[in-house]
């Protein structure tokens, strides 16, 4: 018996799902970079095929590969040189890390039942999540806009998502109306609580808090998430907003007029929720019931 000196939670099958994982997500956080540039400027995202946006030469295979390639190339395009930003390949590692991370958690959680149907429905479901929450991030923080096709399309996955998971959880097809009403109910309380924040915001300071690409993005929380975890992002998302909008203003990097896109405080809260949510909560719970 050889020792690799993995620690206990990690098994040499757990390990090899994490680094798959990472490589799969790395290479969708390549996609998710062509998302956040194409799709707000209206263009195809399938065409033309990835090239410089500079001087438009055709990336070869091999430039594209993730984070490697931006590394191989020093962070230059090999045809005129021109610098490529260093947040192409962040946000490759960035997917892939939480690609990983989903892959493990649910391994280190349910060990016995991560290789089954389930726990390939419990990574999945997580992986597409992560990535409509990444592009819509993304996409927020440079346009200020949450747009309709990631919104509307990220809510039906969701939906559909919490209605075959529903099924698969119960083993017959009546789990799949329990699975949608969940899903439909946080939903709806994702859209109440939302335009009750909005409506509170106008109330207060008299201008808009929040967008409508906020509501709708809520809804989407509300499908995939359920209404304790759509509760803790939303809070999530407010706490950590609060903290980066006042020390963005504290050190000079943000004039007091001006405000923070909130898709990537609801975005971040969401795969906090994700990754801890249910831990959180019932540390929660017992510290009131103690
Ligand atoms: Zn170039």
């Amino acid at each position: 018996m050889i020792s690799v000196g993995l620690p206990d939670w990690l098994s040499p099958e757990l390990l090899a799902l994490g680094l798959v994982a990472a490589i799969l997500g790395a290479a969708v956080g390549s996609f998710l970079n062509v998302v956040v540039y194409r799709l707000p400027a209206g263009l195809s995202l399938v065409h033309p095929p990835s090239r410089c946006p500079h001087c438009f030469h055709r990336l070869a295979p091999y430039d594209n590969v993730p984070v490697l390639g931006w590394l191989w190339l020093r962070g230059r395009c090999r045809y005129c040189g021109a610098p490529i930003a260093a947040r192409y390949p962040l946000v490759e590692a960035l997917t892939g890390l939480l690609f990983g991370a989903i892959a493990l958690r649910i391994g280190v959680t349910e060990p016995l039942q991560v290789f089954s149907l389930w726990g390939f429905s419990m990574i999945l479901g997580g992986w597409i999540f992560i990535s409509w929450l990444l592009a819509l991030a993304l996409i927020d923080w440079d346009t200020f806009t949450l747009p309709n096709q990631l919104t509307q399309s990220g809510l039906l996955l969701g939906l559909g998502f919490r209605t075959a998971f529903g099924i698969i959880e119960a083993g017959h097809g009546g789990g799949a109306a329990a699975g949608l009403l969940d899903a439909l109910l946080a939903m709806a309380l994702g859209l109440w609580l939302f335009q009750a924040i909005a409506l509170l915001g106008r109330l207060i300071w008299g201008r808009t808090a929040m967008g409508a690409g906020d509501v709708k993005l809520a809804a989407m929380l509300g499908a995939w998430l359920g209404w304790k975890l759509l509760l803790l992002a939303s809070f999530l998302a407010c706490a950590l907003g609060a903290v980066a909008g006042l020390g963005a203003i504290g050190l000079g990097w943000l004039r007091r007029d001006r405000v923070l896109p909130f898709g990537p405080f609801l975005a971040m809260g969401s795969i906090i929720a994700v990754l801890w949510g249910t831990d959180m909560i019932t540390a929660y719970i017992q510290f009131w019931t103690r």
